[in-house]
């Protein structure tokens, strides 16, 4: 089978490439996982595009096949809850990091990790949604659960050309919120209000350091990029506000003060999509069939073959590349 596989040597050279992997390698025992999947479709999310460019010690093992995601079918599986042909879709759990993914066109994982795909999802839907567009989903019902409603103001997204932010402009606008996205290129405006956002404003100005308390203006955040843009959100998050925080693009300090938290009362929710137990996965992939505009998807996605994969990661991460990135890994 093709896969992305990722090497090191004795000497710490790393190296990246689209390699025949024999199947004979994805026994039971040697994975210790229990289900044999066909992968149709991966996708390249920011954690893949750091492990592929050895930008961050993503990888634990080596050698290791990319891929912290893939949706597909059931090839054979020990579990009594799943059989052949079942639809899957896989986020995380440290597949790609400690354990081969789903950048190659089967895996072995392990029955308990999988989520059931909704019927409306295809896999290649699923991809587009992706690692990213489930964190998204975890933000947007974050922000809802926790009262923050379409009358309550405007929702912020920051990082919003990217896989995350796109996704979450697409779920909250259609949720009939008022959705400002921030991002660091302007030529993107029409493609952000293509997908929902009803303002576009620059980067800039959430990135440079800012003080403690800002002018109120959010009644919520959707925060993708950390550092001084998420101290700068939580700053401007109007009295009793949520800010969900999912992400480092920008940076991983947090440069803030208490100052938001115990003069606005403001929460400050932290977002993981890896280690999620199911049901919260189940809830978030059933509310992207049930309350999202699948027809969406269309507008950020790009479809590619495997052997793009290695290129396409060193765009990611030059942040070159706007919404989804899916790898067909069935044709
Ligand atoms: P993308 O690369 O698709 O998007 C990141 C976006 O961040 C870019 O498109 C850009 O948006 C913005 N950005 C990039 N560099 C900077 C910078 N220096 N300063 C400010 N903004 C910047 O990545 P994803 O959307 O897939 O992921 C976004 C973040 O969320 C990543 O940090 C990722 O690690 C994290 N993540 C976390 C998960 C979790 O479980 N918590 C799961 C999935 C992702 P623009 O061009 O519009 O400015």
């Amino acid at each position: 089978m093709q896969a992305i596989v990722l090497s090191k040597t004795a000497e710490s050279v790393f190296s990246a490439e689209l390699a025949e992997v024999s199947k004979d390698t994805l026994t039971a025992e040697t994975t210790n996982c229990d289900t044999l999947v066909n992968v149709e479709y991966s996708c390249l999310n920011y954690k893949d595009a750091l492990a592929i460019c050895n930008k961050s010690p993503v990888v634990r093992k080596w050698p290791m096949i990319a891929g912290i995601d893939g949706a597909g079918t059931i090839e054979e599986s020990t579990s009594p809850n799943w059989k052949k042909g079942d639809r899957f879709v896989m986020n995380g759990w440290g597949i790609g990091e400690t354990s081969w993914g789903c950048l190659a066109q089967q895996a072995r994982l392990r029955s308990e990790c999988l989520v059931r795909l909704p019927d409306s999802i295809s896999s290649m839907m699923a991809m587009a949604i992706g690692t990213a567009g489930y964190t998204a989903m975890l933000c947007a019902l974050a922000l809802r659960d926790r009262g923050v409603k379409p009358e309550s103001g405007e929702i912020l997204v920051t990082g919003a050309a990217g896989g995350v932010g796109s996704v979450a402009i697409a779920i909250l606008s259609g949720w009939g919120y008022k959705v400002v996205a921030s991002t660091g290129r302007s030529s993107e405006a029409p493609y952000l209000q293509s997908l929902g956002a009803q303002t576009v404003i620059g980067r800039e100005e959430l990135s440079n350091p800012g003080k403690a308390l800002q002018k109120e203006r959010w009644a919520g955040v959707v925060d993708c990029v950390g550092s001084h843009t998420l101290a700068n959100a939580c700053a401007q998050t109007s009295y009793g506000g949520v800010v969900t925080a999912c992400g480092l693009a920008q940076g991983m300090d947090l440069p803030s003060s208490v100052a938001p938290f115990i003069l606005r009362g403001i929460s400050l929710i932290g977002i993981d999509s890896v280690m999620a137990p199911i049901a919260k996965r189940q809830r978030a992939w059933d509310s992207f069939a049930s309350e999202f505009d699948l027809s969406k998807l269309t507008l950020m996605v790009e479809q590619i073959k495997p052997a793009q994969v290695i290129e396409k990661a060193a765009q990611l991460m030059a942040g070159q590349i706007r919404g989804r990135v899916v790898v067909d890994f069935k044709g």
